[in-house]
């Protein structure tokens, strides 16, 4: 078995009187491809925002790369080395893809926007930086070419990798993928499948929630079940297709 990069331990979250994620226990394999999956508000989104520090866990810890992060803000998470695109991306039409990612990465890495509204040195460093990131992550999910297009000229896939180059554009070791092929036709899913493999060829671990069962039968290395917040299956795909509580949850669901 590969280490674990990230390492969940009876990680819980109440909302009210609703226990959306309930001691969750469970690892990522670095350098693998982790599917979380379960029926329609099982806590798979919640999970992803325990993780990225959005929601901070009423009960449970969390570690990533050996450090404990359970109480990290949501900058510091990401300045940790762990980024996640969301179920829906916001575009900023009007904008360039490159001003849109440089934008994106901006508002999840900055405490405030003080420096941008000062326009110090610093923001000028900060602005090259974020340019020359911005860039590489274009480049790494295929669109450098379109680079300086309005994001509202992209198709619907298109507008999918913005999301994932916002995600890239903080360098990170672990990237969350919330439902990457929602909306997608098969030859759209297939070449994200082949955009996921090639990231995590160059050293990235990924987790992914998704629906779509062809996607996580040919991409996942491990699947994690979710049902009713709770974890109640982990194992490869065929030991997860075969698990009768998985058949049941869905099945009764
Ligand atoms: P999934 O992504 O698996 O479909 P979610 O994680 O979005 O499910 O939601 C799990 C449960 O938690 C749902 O019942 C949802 O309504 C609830 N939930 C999620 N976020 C919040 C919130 N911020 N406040 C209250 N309830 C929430
Ligand atoms: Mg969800």
């Amino acid at each position: 078995m590969p280490d674990s990069l990230l390492e969940v331990q009876d990680l819980g979250i109440r909302f009210g009187g609703l226990h959306a994620v309930r001691d969750v226990t469970a690892s990522l394999p670095a350098g693998q491809i982790t599917a979380i999956i379960g029926p329609n508000g099982a806590g798979k989104s919640t999970f992803f925002n325990l993780i990225s520090g959005f929601y901070q866990p009423t009960s449970g810890r969390i570690r990533f790369a050996g450090e404990d992060i359970t109480r990290l803000k949501t900058h510091e998470v990401v300045s940790r080395g762990i980024a996640r695109t969301f179920q829906t991306t916001t575009i900023y039409k009007e904008l360039t893809v490159l001003e849109g990612v440089m934008i994106g990465h901006r508002v999840r890495t900055r405490a405030g926007l003080f420096d941008a509204l000062l326009r110090t040195g610093r923001e000028r460093r900060d602005q090259a930086e974020s340019h020359a990131g911005a860039m590489r992550a274009l480049e790494r999910v295929g669109l450098a070419a379109q680079a300086h297009l309005p994001a509202g000229a992209l198709t619907q896939e298109g507008q999918k990798r913005v999301g994932i180059a916002m995600a890239l554009a903080s360098d990170p070791r672990l990237l969350l993928l919330d439902e990457p092929a929602a909306g997608m036709n098969p030859e759209e899913t297939v070449n994200l499948m082949a955009l996921i493999r090639e990231l995590v060829a160059g050293g990235l671990t990924v987790a992914l929630v998704e629906h779509k069962m062809s996607l996580v039968m040919g991409l996942a290395d491990g699947i994690v079940v979710l049902h009713h917040g709770q974890k109640i299956a982990q194992g490869t795909p065929q030991q997860v297709s075969r698990d009768p509580a998985v058949v049941e949850a869905y099945l009764g669901s």
